[in-house]
């Protein structure tokens, strides 16, 4: 196994008395969905902002290619990290085309403009997160939804080996949950490493090979989608408000599925 990025011991808080994160490890390899869960506030988006550099620890380390995402140049990194944020934070009066553009940044220099073979990879991510028809739209004109797909696609452009996605389905209808989704498979079974918050179980329990539960900045429990998604494991976490049932799968697999549920009015 080729692990792509590593985050050790990490600490850090933004400035107040409770950590963001405490302690927190991570292990991404090759070839693997990671899938990021814990409820709201238990530092997942901070745990992104760590594995991409954006943000330095008071303490332990993230490793990238065995080395300290911090010492890679950002143009180095970006060649190798990809990220689909959480929310885009501002809205730049931009054209949908060339903000994905913007993802080649990494492969392109200021010395020279885009080529033949950025705008292939372009066209091909618009394409890939179906967002082909919406390239002349302006960024803030678009609905919730078109805009993740937008977020996914310039990640795409980027072409780097490991995407971490934060909340990639949150606005997203059905079909194009189940269309992300099944482009980060598809990505992972080429080889890349994908790490992917979501609050959504039952994309999680479909799509991920390795489910690692935070709480409080910690990780409290880390294994397969059958290992986790369990009302022994969850239940810790989130209460007692959720449903369990199993979805037979292929062969005498089944898939865990979780729903929240009102018990009693
Ligand atoms: P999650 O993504 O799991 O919902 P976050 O990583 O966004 O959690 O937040 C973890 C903790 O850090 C929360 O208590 C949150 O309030 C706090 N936090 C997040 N971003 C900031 C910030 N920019 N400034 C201060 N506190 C923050
Ligand atoms: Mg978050």
């Amino acid at each position: 196994m080729v692990s792509l990025l590593q985050a050790r011991a990490l600490n850090y808080a933004y400035g107040g008395e409770i950590p963001a994160l405490d302690r927190m490890d991570l292990d991404l390899q090759a070839g693997e969905l990671l899938a990021l869960l814990g409820p709201n506030g238990s530092g997942k988006s901070t745990m992104i902002k760590m594995l991409s550099g954006l943000l330095r620890p008071d303490a332990g380390e993230v490793l990238l290619a065995g080395k300290d995402i911090r010492s890679h140049h950002p143009r180095e990194r970006a060649r190798q990290v990809a990220v689909v944020p959480q929310v885009l934070d501002a809205l730049p009066g931009q054209r949908v085309g060339d903000f994905v553009m913007g993802g080649r940044y990494a492969h392109m220099g200021f010395w020279r403009s885009a080529d033949g073979q950025d705008r292939a990879a372009v066209a091909s991510a618009l394409d890939r997160a179906d967002v082909g028809d919406l390239a002349d739209r302006l960024l803030s004109e678009l609905s919730g939804g078109q805009r993740q797909r937008v977020l996914v696609a310039r990640a795409f452009a980027q072409e780097a080996e490991i995407l971490l996605c934060d909340e990639p389905t949150a606005s997203l209808d059905p079909e194009h949950q189940l269309m992300v989704l099944e482009l980060l498979r598809a990505v992972v079974d080429a080889g890349m490493g994908v790490v992917l918050v979501s609050h959504d179980f039952n994309l999680i329990s479909q799509f991920s090979d390795r489910v690692l539960l935070m709480d409080a900045g910690r990780a409290v429990a880390q294994g397969s989608v059958a290992e986790i998604l369990r009302a022994e494991v969850l239940s810790q976490v989130y209460g007692s408000r959720l449903l369990f049932a199993e979805i037979p799968a292929e062969g005498s697999a089944v898939s865990p599925m979780v729903l929240p549920w009102r018990w009693s009015k």
